[in-house]
């Protein structure tokens, strides 16, 4: 059996109490959050903290809000929130599809939006749906609240610009008019980490013309951040199955996945290049049935 090496416990009962004993403790200390990520890596010995910060009781950060053209979802929202929300699945139905791929339910009662981006690993499924929404995230330090876009997040695999005396508090995802979005995933078996994934969000423009798009892609090198040149070929362009294919074949292209247990390179760019097509398709649709159905 892995254990942990020895850590000493504090949990947190408020924000600032949190931010003191991260500044009492220093860089050796990490917050926890549902450790779905961290107490593995501890068992592993790949992180060593000498002190663990809980703050599952902080209820102040568990929060999915509407504020005007914004969601505001809270760091501390466990995956099963976010799976199971109307309001998120309303605006952003691309959460729903990604976090039915996430692991098991034992998983998400558990883990949450903050631990995943946290995380910064590849793989994350909610790092692409926040690269793929445009996400802003609220990172609270010593000095008060700063806003970081999500494109600014990771410095690198397993590396975030969240200083170790600072929290991640809050993701904002920006409500846009006329926008639909899709995530779907390739996995060797269900629970498992993606083989490759792809999400994308669209807005259509008044002429029936995508007028916006983002596509981003998950565990084959581009880090989760977006496939620019597809979402170059698509923008201000009729949606049609050629302009999907197109978009596919640029995505495959520009990514840079790399070969392991759970396939070739040649494998995972043929699936950024289906999965591209399929979540525009399906962005698409989305779109249109809530038009037909508003008519
Ligand atoms: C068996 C298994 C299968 C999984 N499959 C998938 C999958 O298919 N797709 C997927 O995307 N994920 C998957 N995961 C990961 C899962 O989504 C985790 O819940 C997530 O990675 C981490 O969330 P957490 O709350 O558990 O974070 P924790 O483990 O508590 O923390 C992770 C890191 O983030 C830091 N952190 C946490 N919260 C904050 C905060 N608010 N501010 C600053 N730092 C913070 C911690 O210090 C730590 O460094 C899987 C996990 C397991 C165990």
């Amino acid at each position: 059996m892995q254990i942990p090496a020895a850590f000493e416990y504090a949990r947190a009962d408020s924000i600032d109490h949190a931010l003191q004993l991260l500044a009492e403790h220093g860089p050796e200390s990490r917050v926890i959050a549902g450790g779905h990520s961290l107490l593995p890596m501890m068992k592993l010995r790949l992180a060593n903290p000498e002190w663990l910060i809980d703050i599952n009781d902080l209820t102040d950060l568990e929060h999915i809000t509407e504020d005007g053209d914004w969601l505001r979802v809270g760091a501390l929202t466990r995956h099963v929130t976010l799976l199971e929300s109307d309001i998120v699945a309303g605006h952003f139905p691309i959460v729903r599809d990604a976090e039915k791929t996430i692991a098991d339910p034992l998983v998400r009662n558990r883990g949450t939006i903050g631990g995943s981006l946290c995380q910064a690993d590849p793989a994350e499924d909610l790092s692409t749906v926040c690269h793929v929404l445009r996400a802003e995230l609220v990172i609270r330090g010593p000095n008060g609240d700063r806003t970081v876009p999500m494109k600014e997040l990771h410095r690198g695999p397993y590396e975030t610009t969240v200083e170790p005396n600072e929290i991640l508090t809050e993701i904002r995802w920006p409500i846009r008019a006329r926008s639909s979005s899709a995530y779907t995933k390739v996995e060797r078996r269900v629970g498992d980490w993606a083989t490759a994934a792809s999400g994308a969000s669209v807005t259509m423009g008044s002429g029936g013309q995508i007028e916006d798009v983002t596509i981003g892609l998950t565990a084959v090198g581009l880090d989760g951040s977006t496939a620019t040149r597809a979402q170059d070929a698509v923008r201000g362009q009729q949606p049609s199955e050629e302009l999907y294919a197109e978009a596919g074949r640029l995505a495959a292209e520009d990514c840079n996945p790399v070969e392991d247990q759970r396939g070739t390179e040649a494998y995972k760019r043929h699936l950024a290049d289906e999965l591209t097509r399929r979540v525009l398709r399906k962005a698409v649709e989305r779109l249109m049935s809530t038009a037909e159905a508003g008519s």
